[in-house]
């Protein structure tokens, strides 16, 4: 589904637009015309690292079993954005996806469903390297690795625990298996690891990974968020040029939040997320489930639809699914990072699912 000419004012930084009546639709129709075609999962809110932009050094206070989505439910309400509401990719995320009991037999199912989705993940690779080949043959098709140092003293200081050789052999799993492209997530943090654009690319180049970068976003359980100690997409560039030549991608971008370079004249290239300084949000095409089935139309956003309760209480798929279509019909223009009076919201990263 594409998306839809309402005839309406598209005001960047407006809050949704209320009042206007939503039109009949079968998809994730929003106020300003996108249609949400990529849902992000959250498989749970734990974690085994502690990425100091993540969570703090204690972890969370988890949320309690009973809250969390059985396998049933989750797939059942997969089943209903991919029959019902037009979803065409599902990514799975968390929290840390590895950890959740059972995903191989979701990632099953998920895929068994049609219009077949196109399925992938994002993890911190602890653990992929035994579990790589099983996922591949239970119908994932790509996966995206966080990867912020290839220094393994530093790795241990940015989250907390001493795995970087876990992750690698993670990331080379996934490669052997053909989960490709295999893509590789970085966050760049001054005075913390900002001297390593280049030598992530270099030995992303090497090993056959496709590296993004991504502008370090005020999503932090502690609310320690900083302004100026984000290093922009202008910053990673500069340094990127530096060392390599950097020539535009030829490919559309379409709704990817990634902007895209060739370096060095190709094939391999970089992509930068620039969430805070170019946010993409007027070409946005996403909408989230938390891992307590919670809806939200953004990461930012500050509301947020309880799908789980419904489902127990023993909605129907069209009930579930009309409440979906209005909670992302509430969506607003764009994140309003940039705007004055911001608020983060109550929800950490790691808990709405990155
Ligand atoms: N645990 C998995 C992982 O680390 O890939 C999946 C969840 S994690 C929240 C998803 C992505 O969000 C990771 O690539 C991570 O680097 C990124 N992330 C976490 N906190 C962030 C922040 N404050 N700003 C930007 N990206 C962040
Ligand atoms: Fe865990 Fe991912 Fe957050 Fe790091 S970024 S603490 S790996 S959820």
């Amino acid at each position: 589904m594409t998306a839809v000419d309402l005839g309406l004012p598209r005001v960047p930084g407006t809050r949704g637009q209320t009042g206007v009546p939503r039109p009949e639709h079968p998809g994730l129709l929003d106020s300003f015309g996108r249609v949400a075609t990529d849902l992000r999962v959250s498989l749970t809110d734990r974690c085994n690292l502690r990425c100091t932009y993540c969570m703090p050094a204690e972890g969370l206070d988890w949320l309690p079993g009973e809250q969390v989505l059985t396998d049933d439910e989750l797939v059942r309400l997969m089943r209903i954005a991919v029959e019902q509401l037009g979803i065409t990719d599902i990514r799975l995320t968390g929290g840390e996806p590895l950890l959740r009991a059972g995903l191989e037999d979701i990632v099953g199912r998920v895929t068994a469903l049609r219009p077949r989705p196109r399925v992938s993940m994002t993890t911190n690779g602890i653990g992929l390297a035994k579990r790589a080949a099983g996922l591949a043959a239970a119908g994932l098709d790509r996966i995206n690795v966080s990867l912020d140092t290839i220094d393994r003293a530093r790795f241990a200081e940015l989250t907390r625990r001493d795995r970087l050789p876990h992750v690698l052999a993670g990331l080379a799993a996934a490669r052997d298996a053909g989960l490709s492209p295999v893509k590789v997530n970085a966050v760049l943090m001054r005075g913390l690891n900002e001297d390593e654009a280049a030598p992530l690319l270099r030995f992303c180049l090497d090993e056959g990974y496709h590296l993004r970068f991504i502008e370090q976003m005020p999503l932090d359980a502690q609310h320690g968020w900083n302004r100026a100690d984000m290093i922009t997409a202008a910053e990673i560039l500069e340094k990127l040029g530096a060392a390599f030549t950097l020539s535009p991608f030829p490919a559309a971008r379409g709704g990817a939040p990634a902007e895209r370079w060739l370096v060095d004249g190709g094939p391999g290239d970089v992509g930068v997320i620039a969430s805070v300084t170019r946010p993409f949000c007027a070409a946005c095409e996403r909408t989230r489930l938390t891992a307590d089935g919670a809806v939200r139309s953004c990461l930012f956003s500050n509301d947020e639809t309880d799908l789980r309760t419904h489902l127990r209480a023993g909605a129907r798929d069209e009930e579930v699914a009309d409440a979906w279509r209005a909670t992302m019909w509430g969506k607003l223009a764009g994140h309003e990072i940039n705007e004055a009076g911001f608020a983060q919201p109550i929800r950490p990263m790691s808990a709405i699912g990155g």
